[in-house]
C-alpha cells in the first residue's frame, strides 16, 4: 500500500487556527478538554488518508460520521438535518452552531456531536477513555488517541509537523533504500526498515513530535525504542548502544530529543552486541484503525534531512 509523503497536516497556518478555535469553543460548552477533541479529530483525519473505505477529509474537522450514524440507523431519510427527528431515530447528530439544523456539512455540528457523545460518559480522562472504547471497540485506537491528547496538551498547540533526520546532520553516516530486502538485521519477515550506518555511539534523535510507546530489548532488534507520532505512524529505532538517560515509556518527545546511540545490539540474549557493523535500523509503521503495516522510510528520511538542512539555513 502506498500513500503520499505528506501526513495529515493542515493546508496552512490559518487552518490550524480555525481548528483550534473550534476545539476551544466546543470545550467551553461541553467541558471536554480541547486536546481530546484535537486528538480524535487528528486520528480520524489520518485514518481517512490511508483507508479506501472512507472518504478523504475535505473540511477543517476530520471526524467522519456515516449518514446512518448521524441521522439514525432506522431513519428513512439519511440526509435528515432536523435535530428532533434525528434524536427520535437515535441518530448521533446534534446542532452545535445554533442554526437549528444538525448538519454533517457543519464543522461545528460535527465536532460538537462527538463531544456530546463523550459527554454522556464524563469529562475526565478515565470516562473519556471509556467513551472512546465504546465508540471504537479497539484498545490500540484508544491508546493512540490518548497519546495524541497527551502530546497536544504538553505543547499547548496542534501545529506539530516539523521533522529532523534521526542522526545529527554533521555525523558521518550512510544509507540507501533497504526496505523490503530479504535479509537484514532486526527485520521480521522482510526487512522492515532502512539501515543507517554510522559510528558506534553517534547520537540517535526523535524525528517527530510524539510519545515513547516502547523501550526495551528484543532478540533481533537489540535495545530499541518505539515512538508514535500524531499521524498514527510508529517509528522504530533498533540496535541502539543504549538509551538516553531518563528516557521512559509515556514520555513526550520532539524532533531532536536524544533517545540513545547507534550500536550493534541484538541477535542474542539481552546485552548481545557486535554481531554486525553498528547501524540504526529505522522502521516506520502506519496504523489505519484496524491494522498496522510497514512502509519504506527512505523517502521520508531524505525529506526530513532536506527540511532540517533548510531550517538550519534559515536560522543563520
Ligand atoms: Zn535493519
Amino acid at each position: 500500500m502506498s500513500f503520499s509523503l505528506r501526513d495529515a497536516h493542515a493546508k496552512g497556518p490559518d487552518e490550524y487556527q480555525e481548528r483550534m478555535k473550534l476545539y476551544k469553543k466546543v470545550e467551553t460548552v461541553t467541558l471536554i478538554p480541547w486536546y481530546y477533541l484535537a486528538a480524535v479529530d487528528q486520528y480520524e483525519r489520518t485514518i481517512r488518508q490511508v483507508r479506501k473505505d472512507l472518504p478523504k477529509a475535505e473540511s477543517v474537522i476530520g471526524i467522519y460520521f456515516t449518514p446512518e450514524k448521524w441521522a439514525g440507523p432506522t431513519n428513512p431519510n439519511p440526509e435528515e438535518e432536523n435535530p428532533a427527528i434525528i434524536q427520535f431515530f437515535n441518530g448521533m447528530g446534534v446542532d452545535g452552531d445554533g442554526d437549528g439544523k444538525a448538519s454533517l456539512k457543519s464543522d461545528e455540528d460535527v465536532l460538537y456531536t462527538f463531544a456530546n457523545y463523550l459527554l454522556s460518559y464524563g469529562v475526565d480522562d478515565d470516562n473519556i477513555k471509556i467513551g472512546l472504547w465504546n465508540y471504537y471497540h479497539r484498545d490500540k485506537t484508544v491508546g493512540i488517541i490518548a497519546g495524541k491528547a497527551k502530546i497536544y496538551r504538553h505543547f499547548g498547540r496542534i501545529d506539530l509537523d516539523t521533522h529532523v533526520f534521526p542522526l545529527p546532520l554533521r555525523s558521518n553516516h550512510s544509507y540507501r533504500s533497504t526496505w523490503g530486502d530479504a535479509r537484514g538485521w532486526g527485520g521480521r519477515r522482510i526487512h522492515e526498515g532502512t539501515d543507517i550506518f554510522a559510528g558506534y555511539g553517534v547520537p540517535v534523535r526523535a524525528t517527530n513530535y510524539g510519545i515513547v510507546e516502547m523501550k526495551g530489548w528484543n532478540k533481533f532488534g537489540g535495545w530499541r525504542v518505539g515512538i508514535r507520532d500524531i499521524n498514527n505512524t510508529y517509528h522504530y529505532f533498533a540496535h541502539l548502544s543504549g538509551f538516553a538517560k531518563d528516557l521512559k515509556v509515556g514520555q513526550i518527545v520532539q524532533p531532536g530529543t536524544l533517545i540513545g546511540g547507534v550500536g550493534s545490539s541484538g541477535y542474542g540474549p539481552p546485552g548481545t552486541s557486535g554481531k554486525f557493523p553498528p547501524h540504526l535500523h529505522y522502521g516506520m509503521y502506519k496504523d489505519n484503525g484496524y491494522t498496522e503495516w510497514s512502509f519504506d522510510p527512505t523517502p521520508h528520511l531524505r525529506l526530513w534531512k532536506q527540511q532540517e538542512r533548510q531550517a538550519l539555513k534559515s536560522k543563520k
